[in-house]
This record gives C-alpha cells, structure tokens and sequence, in this order.
C-alpha cells in the first residue's frame, strides 16, 4: 500500500505557513513504514527539535483506478479516517530552502498516524465533516470539510492522473490551520463529528 499526501488544501494553513496558494493540488507521498503501529506511542525522532502535527480527514481507497472522473470518484472509497501527518518542520524548512524533496520530513518511520475506521455511508455530507485535534484535552486544530480547496472527490481524480490508486492506499487530504510541535509527554487526541477516532501518546 502507499499513502498518497496532500499538502496546502486549507487557506488558513497556507497562510500560517506563508505559503503560496498552489494553483494544483501540491502532492507527496509516504512510505509504509511511516505507519503508527497499533497501540504504539510516537517517538520523536532524534534529528529534529520541532515534529509538528498535523490533523487530517483520511480516505480509504477500496478498488483499483487509473484516470478516474471526479464524478466517478465516490467509487473508489467507503471509508473515511482521522490522521496524524507527523512533520519534522526544521528539517522541512531547511530541504524547501534549498529546493530538495520533502520525503526525509515527512515521511520518515512513525510519521504517519491512522485511526479507525467509519463508513462513508454513515455521514450525511462529507463535504461537510468537521474534524478536531486535541493535545493534552486542548483544541488545537478545528475544521470542516467544507474549506477544502479541492474537496474529496477532486482529490482522488487528480491523484489517479499520476498514481494508479490500489486497494488499501490511503489519501491524506491536508490539514488546516493550528498545526504546533509535540512534546515528550503529550496526549493527542482526534475526533471525526464528534466521535473520537484515536489518542496518541507522544514519547
Ligand atoms: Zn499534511
């Protein structure tokens, strides 16, 4: 399986970062042995003094597709989860800079978190999901669905022209604003409409 990144797909966040509004989806990728185990903690890297959370809404693809039309998209998935995209800024600001790919950042061992999953058919829009991050019983990052740039199904369709989607990838949609660092002893903590779809020790 491959897990396919989205990056800058919320306003609020291009601007935190002061980032330029992309005219395309901006994408990356992530290796599988990015993935959080089950019931581990994540464990800071030693090569950055500033890993950054990023939430995120999930998509689970469930058949193969190439080329797909947006208006097909929908058949491509039938799950939606909840996301850690962990980031070791510095080391991201530093590769930016010089211009060099992001993958040592971003993609590195146990920078990917990925919750539970639900059902697609038990939302009403999701176009209009709200989603939540708290660390330590704060909120740090709040949205909805509803201000992505390129919503779910444009996503996919985009992705399809340069990744052929197989069974079991799994698409990172971006994150909003609030991203911040984590520190040895946090406890992070997501909701998908309210119902709370991972914690995460951080060590
Ligand atoms: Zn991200």
């Amino acid at each position: 399986m491959k897990i396919i990144c989205v990056g800058r797909n919320y306003g609020d966040h291009i601007k935190e970062l002061e980032n330029e509004r992309p005219s395309e989806p901006v994408l990356f990728l992530k290796p599988d042995t990015s993935l959080i185990l089950k019931n581990q903690p994540f464990f800071i890297p030693d090569f950055s003094d500033n890993v950054q959370y990023e939430v995120e809404v999930l998509i689970k693809i469930n058949r193969i597709g190439k080329h797909i039309q947006p208006k097909f998209s929908h058949k491509y998935y039938d799950e939606i989860g909840l996301g850690v995209d962990f980031t070791a800024r510095d080391l991201q600001n530093q590769l930016k800079e010089k211009g060099l790919p992001w993958e040592k950042a971003k993609g590195f061992d146990g920078s990917a978190l990925v919750s539970s999953w639900v059902k697609k058919s038990k939302f009403t829009d999701i176009n209009d999901l709200s989603f939540q991050l708290q660390k330590n019983n704060e909120v740090v990052q709040q949205a909805s669905t509803q201000s992505m740039l390129w919503k779910i199904d444009e996503l996919i369709a985009y992705i399809s022209q340069f990744f052929t989607l197989k069974i079991g990838d799994i698409i990172f949609t971006g994150t909003p604003s609030g991203v911040g660092k984590v520190a040895s002893g946090d406890q992070l903590t997501g909701f998908l409409e309210n119902q709370q779809l991972f914690s995460l020790k951080i060590k």
